[in-house]
């Protein structure tokens, strides 16, 4: 049972990461119970949200964020932006890039559920954007892109990779690939993250490539999702 984490999290307050497959798919809510019991977290202060591909935000940041939450029934959008203590998000990825974002005071941490709708049409930067816009100008943001497919098996048609920008693009045996961590990694240096400060992980940690740590929608063909949270202590 292991989580994928970025220590600069934890000593902020933040517990976050993405949990490999062994703690089961998070369509099913005891595996969430489950995976947040583990972290003696109470799994009822975890949010979640109908993923669209989108760029949509929720913000939870203060009382009055939470209550707007709990009024509405649907949440389509697909990343967060957490400031409140005590409170828990979640997103689901399969092959998706789990991107998180946080100022290095840890008052506000995104996190951003990135397919290659979602980084096509922009959101790594928006996500880092809010973050800054919220923790000031002056903020230095950290970041850390969690496990997704990666340019040895993101093959896409060419209609795909005309979205990104020619170094997110990969040609091989006249095949094209994206490499959706260069795409990520591009657009949060973009809004001023700089390069030391992104960790993008063990380059080998492809979802489609790692059967044992995680589950692809590419390779398995099923709906089962890894869970990547954050919550601040
Ligand atoms: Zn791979």
């Amino acid at each position: 049972m292991k989580i994928f984490a970025d220590g600069r999290l934890l000593a902020l307050g933040i517990t976050a990461g993405t949990a490999t497959r062994h703690f089961g798919t998070g369509r099913d809510k005891e595996n969430v119970k489950k995976l947040f019991d583990s972290l003696n977290i109470d799994h009822q202060k975890i949010l979640g949200i109908n993923q669209t591909h989108g760029t949509d935000i929720v913000q939870i940041i203060t009382e009055k964020d939470l209550e707007e939450y709990q009024k509405n029934q649907t949440h389509n959008a697909d990343a967060w932006l957490l400031g409140k203590k005590e409170q828990g998000v979640l997103i689901l990825t399969a092959d998706c890039a789990p991107v998180f974002v946080w100022d290095d005071k840890g008052r506000y941490v995104g996190l951003a559920h990135c397919g290659w709708r979602g980084v096509a049409a922009g959101l790594p930067a928006k996500i880092a954007r809010e973050v800054k816009k919220r923790a000031g100008a002056g903020a230095n943001l950290q970041a850390f892109i969690g496990p997704h497919i990666k340019a040895c098996c993101f093959e896409v048609r060419q209609d795909v990779a005309q979205k990104f920008p020619p170094q997110a693009r990969v040609e091989r045996g006249g095949k094209i690939y994206i490499n959706l961590t260069e795409a990520v990694v591009m657009q949060l240096t973009g809004e001023g993250v700089k390069e030391k400060e992104i960790n993008r992980q063990n380059p080998f940690q492809c979802t489609m490539c790692n059967k044992e740590n995680f589950f692809s929608y590419r390779r398995d063909k099923t709906r089962d999702v890894l869970m990547s949270f954050a919550y601040k202590i």
